[in-house]
């Protein structure tokens, strides 16, 4: 997955090729160099990387696929990309778009009335050829704004996606006296059928149905307006997983853009939506969720294909042909890194290290025969049979507890049995593991024993991975760093949220698996060294849906671009702290000081504090603590190797 644009460098870190080329290592950034250098600068975790290089290189990369496209299959018309803002409208993302996209005359979409102003003022700077494409629902202060747009000589394309919208268009055009350029969104019947499908079909919540889309026609018949009906849009979903779902939408989209033509209507684009996936688990496979079966070149001419193919046999002029993608551009261009405070793992190896008595002397009756049965089997190295007499013991311990006839210690004394018996089978297994490679681990992985570590990280997963929690995607993560060593810990990661949801124990499968795993490779935490995990191909979506869950704040960023050998934060961007926080929730930071201030005075006179220097270090720590940081501080106190 991380092809071309991530590898593993000699020293064992994650390093990024952001001209996604290159043989020697001077042609990468070594990532760890940048989050030391960060650190080193007063960056804490967690820290988005951006790299504005790679999303420059996807953006051609996309134009180029195109454009070869064009060209391998003699299309007569040409492509005019634009980004689907709300993917990412980090000011830096829509700018740099805008300015590397000037030389393909690469436009922008917006879907809200925020958007659509900050794409306007974007635009200003880009191509004049540019189409701002004006999707979403709309009322007549949208439709204002998108005309206005004309006025300022920016390509507005005003695309319906109900068929009250038109009603608005003409009466407001009309008052403004500006001629609307109109696009009709189209309900396709192809249905998408995975997690990003909910949008298409015919019972899709946006577009037009064909005779919504044939009332539209007439009612602009009727206005004299039919040659402002220029541009069909229609969305199949995010993360298309073949080619065979492309070539079908494309198809019935490129009929229903024809048909308009032979209708009366002036068609120049086509603009076939978002949905280009990326390979999340590697797997390049259509049967994964996580992944998809084609590459970028291949997309794009199956898309160009499609579209000539319904021209040719309706007899229709090829149009210019955008594209809304918005995963597939800016998924790659950052990394999402953050450091573990502490892991929960099980760490008895044997018995002596736990010192367990196996004195069950005056031990409940109940519990002798199984107590019996259990040491037997211990004495003769069976762990994995004394593993089920040391469930039952432990079972029974809190039964007996909970009747009040076990005491806390006999309750403990089960528990750490039955870690230890867990730990001696599955040692075991190992053993035999290693003689049988091809054999899988039977007790870990049918879940018999849970040997998994919870490593406890410094991150919101409601801030930072959204889709994580909200729809079960799976990013690729791994350790930045000591990736020439072993990873001999199964780990699921425990994020700073006080939500029992805030975690994620689904991984991308391990080598060639599709299948999802429970656990993370990941190396034993070093005591009082940092241990920094990243999430990769999170660029999209993640960072502008995520809540305020816990008053969590945004990361840190930094903006790195390479230079010869080297690199240069050109931009470093500091969190939401704590006042910016809380300001989200409309409250007062400023007030708030006054107020904690003023119980500081009153504690003093109460004689609270023992002087006024002690009141004084109060109040002023209280008041800084509203600048500092929504996460933890980093001191990796609780390292275990
Ligand atoms: N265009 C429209 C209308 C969309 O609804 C979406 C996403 O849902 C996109 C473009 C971007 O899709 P993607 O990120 O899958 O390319």
């Amino acid at each position: 997955w991380g092809a071309p644009y991530f590898r593993i460098n000699e020293k064992g870190n994650i390093a990024a090729r952001p001209h996604g080329r290159g043989t020697f290592s001077s042609d990468e950034i070594d990532v760890m160099d940048v989050v030391e250098r960060a650190v080193s600068e007063g960056m804490s975790m967690p820290l988005i990387i951006r790299f504005p290089e790679i999303l420059k290189h996807r953006l051609s990369t996309l134009h180029m696929a195109f454009e070869r496209g064009i060209e391998h299959t003699g299309y007569q018309g040409r492509f005019q990309g634009v980004f689907p803002v709300k993917c990412n409208p980090d000011r830096y993302i829509v700018e740099d778009i805008v300015r590397h996209g000037k030389q393909y005359n690469f436009g922008l979409e917006a879907g809200s009335k925020p958007e659509l102003v900050m794409a306007m003022t974007n635009m200003c700077h880009g191509s004049a050829d540019a189409l701002l494409i004006c999707n979403g629902y709309k009322d007549a202060e949208y439709v204002r704004l998108a005309l206005m747009a004309r006025q300022i000589g920016l390509k507005s394309i005003i695309v319906l996606e109900q068929e009250e919208e038109l009603d608005i268009v003409i009466k407001v055009s009309k008052e403004m006296e500006v001629f609307p350029v109109i696009g009709v969104r189209a309900k396709l019947c192809t249905k998408h059928g995975g997690h990003w499908g909910e949008t298409s079909g015919e019972k899709g919540k946006f577009g037009l149905t064909t005779s919504e889309i044939v009332g539209v026609v007439a009612k602009l018949k009727r206005n004299n307006m039919l040659a402002s009906l220029q541009l069909l849009h229609f969305h199949i979903g995010s993360q298309i997983p073949s080619l065979a779902l492309v070539d079908e939408g494309v198809s019935e989209a490129a009929h229903i853009f024809c048909e308009l033509e032979l209708m009366g209507a002036n068609m120049k684009n086509i603009d076939i939506g978002g949905g280009l996936g990326v390979d999340y688990d590697g797997s390049h496979s259509s049967a994964s969720e996580m992944s998809v079966g084609y590459t970028l070149e291949e997309y794009a001419e199956h898309v160009v294909n499609a579209i000539k193919e319904a021209c040719s046999l309706k007899n229709v002029k090829n149009p210019t042909i955008s594209c809304e993608s918005g995963r597939g551009l800016v998924s790659h261009q950052s990394i999402l890194v953050f450091d573990v405070l502490s892991a929960r793992m099980k760490t008895c190896d044997s018995e002596e290290d736990i010192g367990v008595s196996l004195d069950f002397e005056g031990w409940p009756r109940e519990l002798a025969a199984t107590h019996e049965q259990f040491t037997e089997l211990l004495k003769r190295g069976d762990y994995v049979g004394a593993l089920e007499h040391a469930r039952t013991l432990k079972a029974e311990g809190v039964r007996l507890f909970k009747i009040g006839q076990f005491s806390l210690e006999r309750r403990a004394l089960t528990e750490k049995l039955f870690d230890m018996v867990s730990n001696l089978a599955v040692q075991r297994e190992e053993e035999k593991f290693d003689r049988y490679p091809t054999k899988k681990l039977s007790l870990v992985d049918s879940g018999v024993v849970d040997q998994t570590a919870t490593y406890h990280i410094n991150l919101s997963i409601f801030k930072s991975m959204l889709d994580s929690w909200a729809i079960g995607q799976l990013f690729p993560i791994l350790p930045m760093h000591r990736l020439d060593e072993e990873p001999t810990v199964r780990a699921v990661l425990s994020d700073l949220t006080c939500d029992s949801d805030g975690k994620i124990a689904r991984f991308i499968g391990h080598n060639d698996d599709v299948e999802p795993s429970n656990f993370l490779r990941v190396h034993g935490l070093i005591s009082k060294k940092p241990y920094y995990l990243g999430v990769f191909l999170g660029g999209a979506y993640q960072e502008v849906m995520g809540s305020m869950h816990n008053l969590f704040g945004g990361p840190n960023m930094v903006q790195v671009t390479f230079r010869e050998g080297g690199f240069e934060i050109t931009h470093a961007i500091p969190t939401q702290n704590i006042e910016d926080a809380l300001r989200t929730m409309q409250h007062e930071p400023h007030q708030m000081v006054k107020d904690l201030r003023n119980r500081v005075e009153d504690s003093l006179r109460q004689g609270r504090f023992k002087n006024r220097f002690e009141a004084d270090v109060a109040g002023d720590y209280l008041a800084s603590s509203f600048k500092s940081s929504t996460y933890l501080a980093s001191d990796y106190r609780g390292g275990c190797a």
